[in-house]
């Protein structure tokens, strides 16, 4: 029993077979009445019954599947008290007649036998009841009011409507009003036991406005238990009072059926039965009622749906059939009698029948069979959150939104979503009984964990991440990203299924040789990333120098030695987020790679390489529709007589009054994405540009626009630069593209299809940078180009050692035997001018002639297209 309830047991209590199924917090009549108790070690709670909120109402019992409630009476005080020699008379609920026609007498002669005095018939009582409710309807003019024989309904006002409390009959129930009557008029002084289908009735029995005139709420399921486990069954005994209809009280609409017999069948008495619909009906009629507007003649509620003949302490079995208002339909018959001076004569007007039944209890005095009802309400009151209380519990059991508030599957016992959060909110529930809190939780365990290792992902290094932080712990350690540099081999070897069982040895090993409070995730693939204190990272860095696995291989055993390569970060405080760490790891990680150690920690300057770079990202989309990139026009000259010949289309990025050049985004782009959308977008400017001068009269030159080889693999690209020339309407011999040669050879066969494509469509293409890459001729064997674009290292500072001389002339030669023209750029010296023209290389580009420059004064250089023979130095430094 959780601490919570402690003290507050009522009749029904929770059995060790509860699984916390919610079941019956969803039947339950009493927000609060069933309680989850708070999760134990294993996650698991039970629902547990408050005692000053429960009303016995029973409803739980039917509900559970698991036979988890049980509650008490007095049976077993009863026997032990009969057995020990106490005078003990018996009132019998007529609802057992009902259930056991059979073992009525049987039951009635065993007790008799253990010494159990008067055997009186609560119909009788019932009948009493009946008189005393007419003389309040006919006498006092109680009109509207509700019922009372049930106690449960009782309950259910006095706890959660007292303001009802005035509405209840002040008359006694039948129960009451036999034990009444045979105090007072049969002189009964012993201990009366009461014969009852009702858990209920033990509330109604203690109830200190009932004096203590009965004794023992002997239930008929634990009864007849006992009976029989003890075989207590004696010769057959009857009851001794006589009695009418008040027999057919235990039926529902029995109290209807007798009011009816006395004021005719137009008397509207409102009937209601059952826990659920009974107490909404109550709730949603509370003001009419209260305000005496309903035009019933009374209300008669009953918890039961059957009434008391299937009442909560009865047998369960017995109730499946009708059999017991069959049975009951006879005991009904034989009430009613013949003597036309008996209140239950047939023959007799509902008139003469109330006479007669007035007569025959004129010797009784009503204020005798009256009783008074308890405002309980102060002991189970509600709290409801205000708004803001609201959204806290809310949030607690991670609904944020709307729709996350109107779940309402009811899982949790509540109808709604909102009436979990006000039970949490009175602490009769938690957030784990909420079945998609709990669904989050294991989707946010699953979304941080890899499947194949087990280790964090990561996004759970992330999450581990923030809670060093906001711990103050990060800066405790150092963290690690972990390759394995002989991977590729690996899963050469071994192929891919064992490789990933080395992956999974590999994450294992790692494991174990971090302690306490460190940490490793796996990220992609073969990389890992550890946070490591600061006072084992140089032995951690050793050991992962190369470790030793046994492999089993086709059956063979094989030693593997796994290598590691690390990037590394000081977690001093500055770098607060797990994607800043792994990205300044995985940055260091690089380097690593290239240089001579196992490990690199990463540096400052890395820091702000991958800020600018996180900028760019995120500035360039806008800036793109914002029209902050301009193509500059560098022009291309003819040696020999100094005429522009063409220009170089360079991209700016026009930020404000700065213009950032192209090597603080391209790279980044290029390695991104984006980079794609910008060369289309300068393209599209050249384009512009050179229908713009076709259209003002000028004889445009021949425009190079860069492309990058990320450019290559976008699907389709030959035919959009065809489609955006064609929009313009520009003659072929005006543009060229550079296509810059790269170190690797995997893109090879999409530059060898784009190069084809751009020749048979009469576009001329530029190798770009020629000479930087390793891989030159043999893109000068396998690739048609146009031009070849001479690096400006080739004519950096050394312009006159015989080993230049060579090289640049056997590179002209090679490309006038292929039919490729040759420019130098990046000239910057008339020196450089004279050298190259020797080798018959006339066309350049470079500072000695122009910068790149605005397309406004390009204009002006197409005007003139010549260049001042003989005073070069001066329009370098009219540009400069
Ligand atoms: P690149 O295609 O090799 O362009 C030549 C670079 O050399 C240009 O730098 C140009 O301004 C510079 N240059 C020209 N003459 C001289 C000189 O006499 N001395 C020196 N020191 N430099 C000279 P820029 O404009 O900064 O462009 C850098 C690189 O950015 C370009 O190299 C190219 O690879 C790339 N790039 C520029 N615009 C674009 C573009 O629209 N698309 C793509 N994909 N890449 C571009
Ligand atoms: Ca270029
Ligand atoms: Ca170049």
């Amino acid at each position: 029993m959780s601490e919570k309830l402690e003290g507050r047991v009522g009749l029904v209590y929770t059995t060790e077979d509860c699984i916390g199924c919610n079941k019956c917090i969803r039947e339950c009549s009493c927000m609060g009445a069933c309680a989850s108790t708070e999760p134990d070690a294993n996650g698991k709670s039970r629902i547990d019954v408050d005692g000053s909120r429960c009303i016995s109402c029973g409803a739980c019992f039917d509900t559970c599947e698991h036979g988890a409630r049980a509650y008490i009476d007095d049976t077993e005080d009863f026997f032990r008290d009969l057995s020990n020699g106490k005078r003990i008379s018996l009132l019998i609920a007529p609802a057992f007649l009902a259930n056991y026609p059979e073992d009525y007498a049987k039951v009635l002669g065993g007790l008799k036998e253990m010494g159990a005095r008067h055997m009186i018939n609560v119909s009788f009582g019932a009948d009493i009841t009946t008189w005393g409710y007419l003389k309040y309807i006919t006498e006092k003019d109680f009109k509207g009011g509700i019922s009372q024989p049930c106690p449960a309904v009782v309950g259910y006002i006095e706890r959660y409507i007292p303001e009802l409390i005035p509405k209840l009959f002040p008359v006694q129930s039948p129960l009451m009003c036999a034990a009444i009557y045979a105090r007072h008029e049969m002189g009964i002084m012993d201990g009366l036991a009461f014969i009852s289908p009702c858990i209920q009735k033990k509330m109604e029995i203690d109830d200190p406005n009932n004096k203590g005139l009965v004794q023992y709420n002997v239930t008929f399921a634990h009864l007849m238990a006992y009976m029989r486990e003890y075989n207590l069954f004696g010769k057959p005994y009857n009851d001794e009072l006589e009695y009418g209809l008040g027999s057919v009280y235990p039926m529902r609409g029995g109290l209807k059926e007798n009011v009816s017999w006395f004021m005719g069948e137009e008397a509207f008495v409102r009937e209601i039965g059952g826990e659920k619909r009974m107490y909404s009906f109550l709730e949603n009629n509370k003001e009419n009622i209260k305000e005496g507007k309903t035009p019933f003649l009374f209300i008669d509620a009953l918890n039961c749906e059957n009434g008391c003949l299937c009442g909560t302490g009865t047998e369960e079995g017995l109730y499946k059939t009708d059999k017991a208002l069959y049975n009951l339909c006879s005991i009904r018959a034989s009430s009613m009698k013949e003597e036309r001076n008996s209140a239950w004569a047939k023959s007799l007007t509902p008139e003469e029948r109330l006479r007669n039944l007035n007569e025959q209890f004129s010797h009784l005095k009503i204020e005798d069979y009256i009783r008074e009802y308890t405002d309980r309400s102060n002991e189970c009151r509600m709290e409801m959150p205000d708004d803001k209380e609201l959204e806290g519990i809310f949030l607690d059991m991670n609904k944020e939104d709307e729709k996350s508030r109107h779940i309402n599957c009811s899982c949790c016992g509540y109808a709604t979503c909102r009436d979990m959060a006000v039970a949490i909110f009175n602490g009769f529930n938690h957030r784990d009984n909420c079945i998609h809190y709990l669904k989050d939780l294991v989707a946010e365990k699953a979304h941080l964990t890899d499947m194949a290792t087990g280790l964090p992902n990561s996004a759970g290094f992330d999450a581990h991440v923030e809670v060093l932080e906001n711990s103050g712990l990060l800066k405790n350690f150092d963290a690690c990203h972990l390759n394995i540099r002989n991977f590729g081999l690996i899963n050469e070897h071994y192929g891919k299924e064992e490789a990933d069982e080395v992956i999974l040895r590999y994450a294992t090993r790692l494991k174990s040789m971090l302690t306490g409070d460190e940490f490793i995730a796996r990220l992609l693939a073969d990389n890992f990333i550890c946070l490591v204190r600061k006072e084992h990272i140089w032995e951690f860095l050793n050991a992962i120098k190369g470790l030793y696995f046994n492999m089993d291989h086709g059956g063979k055993e094989e030693n593997i030695f796994i290598q590691a390569v690390a990037g590394c970060l000081d977690l001093d405080g500055t770098y607060r987020d797990g994607e800043s760490i792994k990205a300044l790891c995985a940055n260091a990680l690089r380097t690593a790679k290239t240089g001579n150690s196992h490990y690199q920690y990463a540096t400052l300057d890395m820091w702000e390489k991958i800020l600018k770079k996180k900028h760019v990202l995120e500035t360039f989309p806008r800036a793109l529709s914002n029209g902050e990139f301009k193509a500059y026009y560098q022009p291309k000259v003819d040696t020999v007589n100094n005429t522009l010949v063409g220009a170089e289309a360079l991209v700016r990025w026009i930020k404000g009054n700065k213009v950032i050049p192209p090597s603080e985004f391209i790279p980044v782009l290029e390695e991104d994405g984006g980079i794609c959308e910008l060369d289309l977008y300068i393209f599209t400017a050249v384009c512009r540009d050179i229908r713009g001068w076709m259209d003002n009269g000028m004889d445009p030159v021949r425009i190079s626009a860069n492309f990058s080889r990320r450019d290559l693999s976008e699907p389709g690209f030959a035919k959009r630069l065809k489609d955006i020339m064609e929009s313009y309407d520009i003659p072929k011999e005006y543009i060229e593209i550079e296509i810059t040669e790269t170190a690797t050879e995997e893109d090879n066969g999409l530059l060898s299809r784009f190069l084809k494509d751009m020749h048979n469509a009469g576009i001329a293409m530029a190798l770009d940078d020629f000479g930087t890459g390793y891989s030159s001729l043999n893109l000068l064997r396998d690739f048609s180009a146009d031009v070849l674009k001479l690096d400006k290292s080739f004519i950096d500072g050394h312009t006159n050692t015989r080993r230049d001389n060579i090289v640049l002339d056997h590179i002209a030669q090679m490309a006038n035997e292929l039919d490729m023209s040759v420019i130098t750029e990046g000239v910057e010296q008339w020196e450089q001018v004279e050298f190259l023209k020797k080798l018959n290389v006339n066309l350049v580009q470079g500072y000695l002639f122009d910068k790149p420059m605005p397309e406004e004064d390009f204009e002006k250089r197409l005007k003139e297209k010549v260049y001042q023979k003989g005073d070069p130095e001066k329009k370098i430094e009219k540009n400069a």
